[in-house]
């Protein structure tokens, strides 16, 4: 296999700045990537409230480009840094990328957010061009990144070192499409001649998605399953005629794990360690979480835990009437998460009427989500869809019993009725 040089665009990356799985996937990929022997750079927002919080300083920008975008030229400095053997390019922009939330207050959108991306992937397209090594392929994730085929193949084919390079457009999540009204159109800088139902034109409005769609040379998702989900009315937003029109160049690939950055054996967030064959350090989890989250020191009752965007899609309001009956029963229940302020409200008031036996931590705390993967018995996670959740592999990586709705590819039954004991993709190996 010949090397290449490949350049990840997307809108969030572990460790720099996480939502979600979005930002595992791009922070561990480019490293499984170079491991084969292949040259891979992330472009990225430069998030700086995010990044302050990892105490990474990435300094004075390496190159600063002019952008006309949005009725005018902007100063664009791109910073080139290296984290964790990794080199990532941060595209600066303060009043658009220098927020509490990524993409919006919680449970909501910026309304500039076609502004913000349509930015950040010419600017992405502008910082790969400026590479020493030309581009061989630039890998696009979700709607934040997906205008860039439709840029680089109507408005950057002059640029040399990256006109002639192939575009993989991979679907994290296909409910998130980046819909805008189409009066953006002129301000954004899109070519107005792609604006037709086979192009970006969704019911009058801009869909990102199906520019990255359209322009993409290939179209993968985060699993076999979701390739396949997303061609059915039930799963596909309303896109599925669209992509089955496109689905010669859509395939599947299962999300993997990154064993080296969440590994129980020496994960430096717990305070104990453990691996299969050698579990007493999570009982030591476990117990260093009851007393962190001042719920009841008790080696034999069950922990009960939820990490997750408290987003529709996440289920809760399916799991909220078991838990009188779990509380009842008297196990011990924590939810992390943050989203939707209805989710967090129902959370609030369930922590409160049982303090020391439900906690719900508001936020996002990502050594936190590790005791509670590590700490806890059962996982919960009741999602209506899933195109590929990362959080049951987390768990079954830390010894914790995933307990989940059945869809995607499910791998292990258990019990029946509303909840069955699985995976929501087919990683059964492992379990291991
Ligand atoms: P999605 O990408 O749909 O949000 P995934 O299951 O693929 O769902 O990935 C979620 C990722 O985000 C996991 O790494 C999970 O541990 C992490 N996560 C979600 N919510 C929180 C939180 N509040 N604090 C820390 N980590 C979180």
């Amino acid at each position: 296999m010949s090397k290449r040089h490949i350049v990840f665009v997307a809108s969030e990356a572990a460790p720099l700045a996480k939502t979600g799985g979005l930002a595992d996937v791009v922070g561990s990929l480019p490293l499984a990537l170079r491991a084969l022997g292949h040259e891979v750079t992330v472009v990225l927002p430069y998030h700086r409230r995010q990044l302050g919080a990892t105490g990474i300083v990435p300094g004075t920008a390496r190159w600063i480009v002019p952008l006309w975008i949005g009725g005018g030229v902007r100063t664009v400095p791109l910073h080139d840094i290296v984290v964790g053997g990794q080199r990532f390019i941060l595209v600066e922009q303060d009043d658009l990328f220098d927020r509490d939330g990524l993409y919006g207050p919680p449970g909501g959108a910026y309304e500039d957010n076609l502004l913000r991306y349509a930015l950040f992937t010419r600017a992405a397209i502008e910082a790969a061009a400026l590479l020493e090594n030309p581009v061989d392929l630039f890998h696009c994730h979700d709607w934040q990144a997906a205008l860039l085929p439709l840029l680089l193949k109507t408005q950057y084919q002059h640029h040399a070192s990256v006109a002639g390079a192939s575009t993989v457009f991979t679907i994290h999540n296909l409910a998130y499409q980046g819909i805008f009204p189409a009066t953006q159109i002129a301000q954004v800088g899109l070519p107005p001649e792609s604006f037709h139902p086979e192009g970006y034109e969704f019911y009058g409005q801009i869909n990102c998605m199906k520019a990255g769609i359209m322009m993409a040379d290939a179209i993968t998702t985060v699993s076999p399953s979701y390739a396949e989900e997303i061609l059915t009315p039930a799963y596909g937003w309303h896109l599925e005629g669209f992509l089955a029109r496109h689905r010669h160049k859509l395939s599947g690939i299962v999300n993997g794990l990154d064993t080296v950055a969440w590994n129980p054996a020496d994960d430096p967030a717990l305070p104990a360690h453990f691996q299969a064959g050698q579990v007493a350090g999570k009982a030591r989890c476990k117990q260093g979480l009851q007393q962190e989250l001042a719920l009841a020191a008790s080696a034999r009752t069950p922990v009960l835990a939820m990490i997750s965007r408290l987003a529709e899609q996440k289920g809760l309001d399916l799991l909220l009437p078991c838990v009188p009956e779990w509380v009842q029963r008297g196990h011990q229940l924590v939810f992390l998460g943050s989203g939707e302020p209805h989710y967090e409200a129902a959370l609030r008031e369930l922590a409160e009427r049982h303090r020391g036996q439900v906690h719900f931590f508001d936020g996002f705390d990502e050594a936190l989500a590790r005791r509670v993967y590590a700490g806890s018995d059962i996982f919960l996670m009741p999602s209506r869809f899933e195109p590929c959740g990362l959080v049951p592999i987390y768990a079954m990586r830390y010894g914790t019993l995933p307990l989940v709705r059945r869809v995607g590819d499910e791998a292990v039954r258990y019990c029946g009725g509303q909840f069955e004991i699985g995976l929501t993709c087919g990683r059964r190996e492992l379990l291991d």
